[in-house]
């Protein structure tokens, strides 16, 4: 059965992550996300294309959340409780500890804040999420008899998950963001080696190599150091989680190696709930965190303190981490606001701005931004963008292709024309087609049927034997390269070619058919086999045009069943032409026989020949004359 993809949301965009997968004859939704550039309905996933009724729950089999952020849990209350969806919904530990906070916090911006009235209540947060089923690392989870999920490591921030999905031998894996190096507070995505059918990965940074973490880290420390010395104020608009805690950890080791006093504050008093989160989910961190934490509390920090409002009239220098992360709304956009004018401040965004919001603005180096009609500031201040974000560059979608060996990858959660680079650059290196679907626009990928074979042991060991005989070599080696040949013949071969006979039994009482691989000989050789009296038949269909044999057809009005009849008569007249008469020819209603070769005209426009093997010459004989008859006549 075919796979089909369809984003609605995050097609050639980033942000409102929603992909719809059918694998199986399951429906599957990949992530419920909100958009941050749009208040107005374009904020959700277009759900209409599920369902014009709004009957969700008997179309959808699961929902599947890779983690908190926003753009991909946003519109989740929305989903389940105001359009119905009452369907199981599975993400991470971490992510269902940290996903209401982010959801009430964005809904008290939305309607205490913006004023916005439809909108869902804490209530409704409350109730979506208790349809979550939580599930940890490489647990096989079984939603029903057919459908089967598995969650992997991301990185990217505390909790991400990639999922993979499997209906019989059928497969996906969807990437959500993920991260394939480690930072100062997460490890790097991994994934076993599960040849899926179709790969759906994000593509934030398609066409970016970065510079080395290092490097990234020196730049970063030295701008605001720069700043501060001039006496300017920096502004940090970060995510609550992620990003946050591993440039807090970075500054306050720097502010402690120079015995800098300038103030740190961070906005929120998030960071204290959020030392508890990877308290909580020690296990999720890297391993120099995991290792240290009994000595040493990373996320326990000595300058960094709670932000409070009057200290925006306080004078600087200071450094302040405020959220939210893309300064679309909130305490970043309001303290910005305040600094904006002055060319001494400095604005650090440390990631990724979706279109429209204010960050993607400033980055685009708008010097005037307008909020609404009465509401307009002038940008002064120094501008910075570092790419801190946890999202795989290039090299790291590739690494992940890789690692998990798709036969198709499908790009989304990016910009269109990063994606037709790197969908090229997939292509050529991998031999794999690459799709980049827009949001709406549903893709269909054929898959591979999977056929299982039974295989005598015999026949098994023998090749088995052959393709280790050369491992009896000592793994020791006396080069590098020698060491890992030697390694490399104990790694399981991915396949071994074998020679045999295939076989297919068809049980015409039960309607099955089973396949088999024996050695050649075998067949007539094992007396075993002998009892069974195996028949073989062979069978070819010759596909052909009426019209070459009943050449008036288009002029007659005759039906199936003459038409049948007439090019059995012509078969006979010439067949008995060939073969004489020391064949006997069986005439009946669909089909002719000679010996055990049968010829049947029962489909249309095929001619279906069968043989048993102890005919193969006749059978050779009669299929030149049918071959003649069908196709050389003009
Ligand atoms: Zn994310």
């Amino acid at each position: 059965m075919p796979i089909e993809v369809v984003p609605l949301g995050a097609g050639q965009d980033v942000g409102r992550s929603c992909v719809l997968v059918t694998i199986g004859g399951k429906n599957i939704m990949f992530d419920c996300g909100m958009h941050m550039g749009y208040s107005d309905s374009r904020r959700f996933p277009d759900f209409t294309y599920i369902s014009k009724t709004g009957n969700f729950t008997d179309i959808i089999d699961a929902v599947i959340i890779s983690h908190f952020h926003l753009d991909h849990c946003g519109a989740l209350p929305f989903f389940t409780e105001m359009l119905g969806y009452d369907g199981p919904i599975y993400m991470t530990h971490p992510t269902k500890a940290i996903c209401p906070i982010l959801l009430e916090d964005y809904r008290k911006i939305t309607v205490e804040r913006k004023g916005e009235t439809n909108f869902f209540t804490s209530a409704m947060i409350k109730n979506c999420m208790k349809k979550v089923h939580a599930v940890s690392l490489h647990q096989t989870i079984k939603v029903d008899d057919e459908l089967e999920i598995k969650a992997y490591y991301a990185g990217h921030v505390l909790g991400a998950a990639m999922f993979y999905v499997r209906v019989g031998h059928e497969s996906v894996v969807y990437t959500g963001d993920y991260n394939m190096t480690p930072d100062r507070h997460l490890g790097s995505a991994w994934i076993d080696k599960v040849r899926p059918d179709v790969l759906i990965t994000e593509s934030t940074y398609a066409t970016t190599i970065r510079d080395s973490r290092r490097t990234r880290e020196r730049d970063f420390l030295a701008k605001v150091h720069e700043c501060v010395l001039n006496g300017g104020n920096v502004i940090i608009p970060v995510f609550a989680l992620g990003r946050a805690q591993e440039l807090c950890i970075l500054i306050e080791s720097y502010w402690e190696r120079m015995g800098l006093n300038v103030p740190i504050y961070f906005s929120t008093g998030l960071t204290e709930r959020a030392t508890e989160f990877y308290k909580l989910f020690i296990a999720w961190t890297n391993q120099k965190i995991k290792s240290t934490f009994s000595q040493r509390n990373m996320f326990d920090f000595k300058h960094i303190q709670v932000w409070h409002r009057n200290y925006l009239e306080q004078t600087g220098p200071m450094v302040v981490f405020a959220t939210p992360g893309m300064l679309n709304a909130g305490t970043s956009l309001e303290i910005f606001r305040k600094w904006a004018p002055n060319p001494k401040n400095m604005v650090i965004m440390p990631g990724y701005c979706v279109a429209g919001t204010v960050g993607a603005k400033v980055l685009a180096g708008q010097k005037v931004i307008e909020l609404d009609k009465y509401n307009r500031f002038e940008v002064n201040i120094q501008v910075k963008n570092l790419s801190f974000s946890a999202h795989a560059d290039a090299k790291g979608i590739m690494q992940l292709i890789r690692q998990c060996e798709p036969r198709n990858v499908v790009l989304v959660h990016g910009e269109r024309n990063k994606m037709s680079f790197l969908s090229s650059k997939i292509m050529n290196e991998f031999g794999v087609a690459c799709y980049m679907p827009a949001n709406g626009c549903s893709i269909r990928i054929e898959t591979t049927k999977v056929l299982q074979a039974k295989i005598s042991t015999g026949l098994l060991k023998k090749y088995l034997s052959v393709s280790s005989n050369n491992n009896s070599t000592s793994i020791a080696g006396d080069t590098p390269t020698e060491r890992e040949a030697a390694v490399s013949t104990f790694r399981p071969k991915p396949s071994i070619p074998i020679h045999g006979v295939l076989l297919m039994n068809m049980d015409t009482k039960q309607n099955s058919t089973s396949i088999e691989i024996i050695q050649p000989g075998q067949l007539y050789e094992d007396p075993s086999q002998k009892k069974a009296k195996r028949k073989m038949f062979f069978q070819v269909e010759k596909p052909f045009n009426v019209s070459t044999i009943l050449s008036d057809i288009a002029h007659t009005e005759s039906s199936f069943q003459d038409d049948q009849k007439r090019i059995l008569d012509i078969l006979q007249v010439n067949l008995t032409k060939s073969i004489g008469t020391s064949w006997p020819i069986e005439r009946n209603t669909t089909s002719i026989g000679i010996q055990s070769v049968l010829i049947d005209v029962e489909k249309p426009n095929v001619l279906c020949i069968k043989w048993s093997i102890e005919d193969e010459d006749l059978a050779g004989f009669i299929l030149g004359t049918v071959n003649t008859l069908l196709y050389s006549s003009s």
